[in-house]
């Protein structure tokens, strides 16, 4: 089948192109975002493929089904940049990878705390410029300081275990827990406002719904521990950026570290050092010492890229085949409108 790819990038294609050797779809790599202007570019291509900063609105969605396209194979878990109501109108399937290697993101959300932690990002660039004082380097001791994980699907179960294995105490939530989970790992599941009171470290593991956009604001700030530190791995519109920035300003928030942003669309993915930032918010938030940005690179291991093209690819083939897809892949409107508990399973 053709297969149209929007915002494809230099790190994917190999890993594309190794699991269609025994596939044999036709693959046509654009480099630009699948938004309504470049629509016309996946004219004649059944499927098209798509990651996390495509714009995939009613307009866009309208313009591919015109242009002869049936599947949308998201290279992604995540499907919040989907109107899927206006997929399913517009008869299109959405497909996506449910799961490809929570480990990759768990592991990159303990990459920024120990590095944030230890100012592993100030100490580099000092060493570089013969500075070998340590002052203003004093990190803390991980064991025995009380992480919250919230969010216990994929990925936060596996940073909740991570951060047990450093002698944290760990604390959760999440709509739907998974009591289990937390006996098996020494877990304990507590509300939300005593996990912000009680955490010197947060990190954030749900999708992005119309329940969590902006879950962290000034009243969430206002809730945590001075000196806390946040990591957001999840979405970037999990987190009110300005109020992030307020609580930095007043130094109510220790230290951040994203690897997401909630503008993040045409900026993240892209070689920009030759021009001016125009992201006002974005410049500021890139002043702080105690911030480290990452540009949604959580996901970025090889095991993770080799199961996305191949899951992508297989739903491309069974889609091609009629074989049903399986339901975690297949994205359907009403898993949007359900009440928050029913989003545990298969979302992102
Ligand atoms: P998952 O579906 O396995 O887990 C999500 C958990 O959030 C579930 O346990 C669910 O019950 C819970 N939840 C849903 N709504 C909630 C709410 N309102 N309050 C509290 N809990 C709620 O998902 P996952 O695989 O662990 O992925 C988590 C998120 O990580 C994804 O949604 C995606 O946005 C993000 N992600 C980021 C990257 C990256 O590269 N930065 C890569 C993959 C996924």
């Amino acid at each position: 089948m053709r297969i149209a790819f929007f915002d494809v990038h230099g790190f994917e294609r190999e890993h594309f192109e190794r699991a269609n050797r025994e596939r044999g779809h036709e693959l046509v790599y654009l480099e630009p975002r699948l938004t309504q202007a470049t629509a016309a570019l996946a004219r004649g291509a059944p499927a098209v493929c798509c990651f996390v900063n495509d714009e995939l609105t009613a307009a866009t969605l309208a313009e591919i089904a015109r242009g002869g396209t049936s599947l949308v194979a998201l290279r992604s878990a995540g499907y919040n940049h989907v109107d899927v109501a206006a997929a399913e109108r517009e008869g299109l399937t959405v497909a996506r990878v449910p799961e490809y290697s929570p480990h990759a993101v768990a592991e990159h959300t303990v990459a920024l705390v120990l590095a944030l932690d230890r100012k592993i990002h100030r100490a580099h660039a000092r060493v570089r410029e013969g500075n070998f004082s340590l002052d203003g380097l004093v990190g803390f001791d991980l064991h025995g300081k009380t992480v919250g994980i919230v969010g216990t699907g994929k990925i936060g179960k596996v940073a909740a275990t991570i951060f047990a294995g450093f002698g944290c105490r760990v604390l959760s939530y999440d709509v739907a827990p998974d009591e289990d989970f937390a006996r098996a790992r020494g877990v304990a599941y507590v509300s939300l406002p005593e996990l912000y009171a009680e955490s010197d470290v947060v990190t954030l593991h749900v999708p992005l719904t119309p329940a969590t956009r902006h879950m962290i604001d000034d009243a969430a700030f206002a809730r945590m521990k001075r000196g806390v530190m946040l990591v957001n791995t999840s979405r970037g519109a999990l987190v009110d950026t300005r109020a992030l920035i307020g609580a930095l300003k007043r130094g109510h928030l220790g230290s951040a570290g994203l690897d997401v942003y909630e503008e993040e669309e045409g900026l993240f993915f892209h070689d920009l050092s030759d021009r001016v930032l125009q992201d006002d918010v974005l410049a500021r938030l890139l002043t702080f010492p105690n911030v480290l940005v990452t540009a949604h690179q959580a996901f970025l291991t090889r095991e993770a890229l080799a199961n996305i093209a191949d899951v992508t690819l297989e739903n491309v083939t069974a889609f091609e085949q009629g074989r049903p897809l399986d339901s975690r892949v297949v994205v359907r409107p009403p898993l949007l409108d359900r009440a928050p508990a029913a989003l545990a399973g298969p979302d992102p």
